[in-house]
């Protein structure tokens, strides 16, 4: 019986390759660089500091140091009146499903928008993939794209978006995208989904609490985080919560975690915001302990309240996730910001990620200080990407947007972008001409 023993080695090898830590950038920047003499705003939420000093080297940030205290370097950039922040990431873009070369073109003028990493959470991981390649290999410039697998029960894989996502495999079998039940196998199954360079788990729809906690145990086993809308049918909130989920989508499912779940997954959005108060006791309870078990809240605000057609819920929904959003930030869980989508060229000209900062701003009342940490420390830590990216402190991947105007004092300042240096490289900036 030589099968079973040789699969028991590759899993322990498959489980051992599993720590690696997440990709480093591919290009080397300028040898060093400096920006000399700038308000630096670092993304951990800590108050600016004036006269400040970043020292960039082979790709990361060396040191901050008083200015006039900088080493000499091969690039000075004069930082007076300017403001430094850390790369924006966004936390929920899909990227697939268009022309390849729509997409890279979408990743130029993102990253050009001050944005400098991203996170799919789920499509063709086929393009996906492809795209993070060429973005590493330096054929396109980009934001670092990390992204998800999916997995969801099979009710699921009818929806016309995955059919589209798996050419070429019966709906369910895309490592990508992968229907699993209590039978599957699901070593194997994870084992799939991260062969396609995926670093998280994606789940969907129709999925028990008792399904979830397996495949999260699994995808922790194996290295992988694991990503849920914030409920899946019929596993509630508090069970995704329960099972040690990363990082929960949409802020306007929370409500289910109140009201018996729907048995149709497509009536996720249309919860009873009625008669389960944002801050009710249940509600509470649930932020709480995704404060406690460290599980990140991924409002996306801006696509629910404008970036989509009004329905039936809208008028109450809006209102019931801003209120949510601003309970789960004052509790200490943490925000990761995302879209939802990333560009859409007809809505806005600069990434949608700006909407989203100035919607958690206007709509959910974060200050300009909490919202832009959302798109950085936050972001980052739901990405499991704590130790390289999200904040500009020593050691970090050198990605920075240098601003001539606060995002502190107005978040919508975010826009007023000089100067974009991704992993220590300045890759250029926009002089935005005012909104659309
Ligand atoms: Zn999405």
């Amino acid at each position: 019986m030589p099968k079973p023993v040789l699969s028991v080695l590759f899993i322990a090898i498959w489980a051992a390759a599993a720590v690696q830590p997440p990709p480093q950038p591919a290009r080397a920047g300028n040898a060093s660089l400096v920006v000399r003499d700038v308000t630096l705003i670092d993304g951990t939420g800590a108050v600016p500091r004036p006269h400040a000093s970043l020292v960039v080297r082979d790709g990361r940030v060396a040191a901050v140091v008083p200015a006039g205290q900088e080493p000499p370097a091969d690039l000075v950039v004069d930082g007076r009146d300017l403001y430094a922040i850390p790369g924006l990431i966004d936390a929920h873009v899909h990227l697939s499903g268009g022309p390849w070369t729509s997409a890279a073109d979408a990743l130029r003028r993102t990253l050009a928008g001050g944005v400098t990493a991203v996170y799919d959470l789920a499509g063709d991981d086929r393009e996906t993939g492809d795209l993070a390649r060429a973005v590493l290999a330096g054929e396109i410039e980009g934001p670092s794209v990390y992204y998800a697998a999916l997995m969801a029960g099979p009710p699921f894989f009818s929806d016309p978006r995955v059919l589209a996502s798996s050419l070429g495999f019966e709906p369910g079998t895309a490592p990508w995208a992968q229907a699993v039940t209590p039978e599957t196998d699901l070593v194997r199954a994870v084992a799939a989904a991260r062969g396609t360079g995926a670093t998280a788990i994606k789940l969907y729809a129709a999925l028990d609490a008792a399904l979830v906690r397996r495949i999260a145990d699994e995808a922790h086993r194996q290295g992988l985080r694991l990503v849920a809308h914030a409920t899946v049918f019929p596993a509630k909130p508090s069970d995704l919560v329960a099972a040690g989920v990363d990082m929960l989508a949409h802020a306007a499912y929370l409500v289910w975690e109140g009201s018996a779940p729907s048995p149709d997954y497509t009536r996720r959005a249309f919860g009873d915001f009625a008669h389960v108060p944002a801050d009710s006791p249940a509600i509470e309870r649930l932020l709480e302990s995704m404060r406690d078990r460290g599980v990140a809240l991924d409002p996306t605000l801006w696509v629910f309240a404008e970036g989509q057609k009004p329905d039936e819920a809208t008028a109450l929904r809006t209102p019931w996730m801003n209120a949510v959003t601003r309970c789960a930030s004052d509790l200490g869980v943490t925000i990761a910001a995302g879209t939802d989508d990333m560009f859409d060229e007809s809505r806005d000209r600069l990434p949608l990620l700006h909407r989203e900062l100035e919607t958690e701003v206007a709509g959910a009342g974060l200050t300009p200080m909490q919202a832009l940490v959302s798109a950085t420390r936050g972001a980052a830590h739901a990405m499991g990407l704590d130790a390289v990216r999200g904040t500009l402190e020593p050691g970090k991947v050198a990605d920075l947007v240098l601003l001539d105007a606060s995002p502190v004092d107005d978040i919508r300042n975010t826009r007023r972008i000089r100067v974009v240096v991704k992993d220590g490289r300045i890759v250029g900036g926009v002089r935005p001409r005012g909104r659309r």
